[in-house]
């Protein structure tokens, strides 16, 4: 069954829901703590969102779709290529994207992102550990990625993870519509289908190097089409069945 979580303000504070039809449904913790239902009920259109997850570390994976790592010049990776955004990297939906005036050059790459459920570390394969999934934007600073040589301040910039709408479980993932829009043009269109290592892959490969604990979140690539972002641009990532991510564009 589909299940909708969602994180926002609530009276200060960040809190977590569960959507039903149009209500939220207040939580008295995060849904991967087996909460209760406090009694509260909210509507939908009074809150502040924020990103639905609660990262200690956003793993990323580089090159997962052919297409990609063609368009990139890169050959098709033997075995998941990795890099780390830090947490403060994560956007809320409907935040800005900040440029950095350092870069010229700042491009979008819509995402599938799951979000961990579970404490697991090397060794132990927990089918179980993907809590959820929702649409993320690995925003990239593609210059500085190319003239640094490796990705660390390209992928770190504060703003850089748009992540959410909403954190969605018991859905299917293994073949959803992928896009993002710029301004409300298309510009990446794909297939989770086309993911070289999918989630379950990914996430045993991630847990045996570092231990990733409930609450992290990882980023699976982006297929081909990326390009660049400017400020005023309103930029949408688009997942089947898992909501529309929108986020403008400013600069810093
Ligand atoms: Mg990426």
């Amino acid at each position: 069954m589909r299940e909708e979580y969602v994180r926002f303000l609530h009276h200060g504070r960040p809190t977590w829901g569960l959507r039903e039809d149009n209500r939220l449904a207040v939580l008295s913790a995060a849904p991967w703590m087996d909460p209760r239902g406090t009694g509260e009920t909210l509507s939908d259109s009074s809150v502040e969102w924020l990103a639905p997850a609660e990262p200690s570390k956003i793993v990323c994976v580089g090159l997962n779709y052919r297409d990609h790592a063609n368009e990139m010049g890169h050959a098709i990776p033997g075995e998941p290529v990795l890099f780390l955004k830090p947490a403060t990297a994560l956007l809320d939906p409907g935040k800005s994207i900040l440029l950095p005036r350092s870069s010229s050059r700042v491009d979008y790459e819509a995402e599938l992102a799951l979000v961990v459920g579970k404490k697991v570390g090397p060794g132990t394969d927990d089918e179980d550990a993907i809590f959820g999934y929702c649409c993320g934007n690995d925003v990239t600073a593609r210059d500085l990625q190319k003239k640094d040589g490796q990705w660390t301040r390209a992928k770190g910039f504060d703003t850089f993870c748009p992540l959410g709408p909403s954190l969605v479980r018991g859905v299917d993932v293994s073949d959803l519509r992928i896009q993002c829009l710029v301004n409300g043009v298309g510009v990446q269109d794909s297939r989770t289908s086309q993911l070289i290592f999918g989630p379950h892959q990914i996430i045993n490969f991630v847990a045996d190097v570092m231990t990733l604990l409930p609450g992290d979140v990882i980023l699976t690539g982006t297929p081909g089409g990326i390009g660049p972002l400017r400020a005023g641009d309103e930029v949408e990532v688009r997942i089947e069945h898992l909501g529309i991510l929108s986020n403008l564009v400013i600069e810093r």
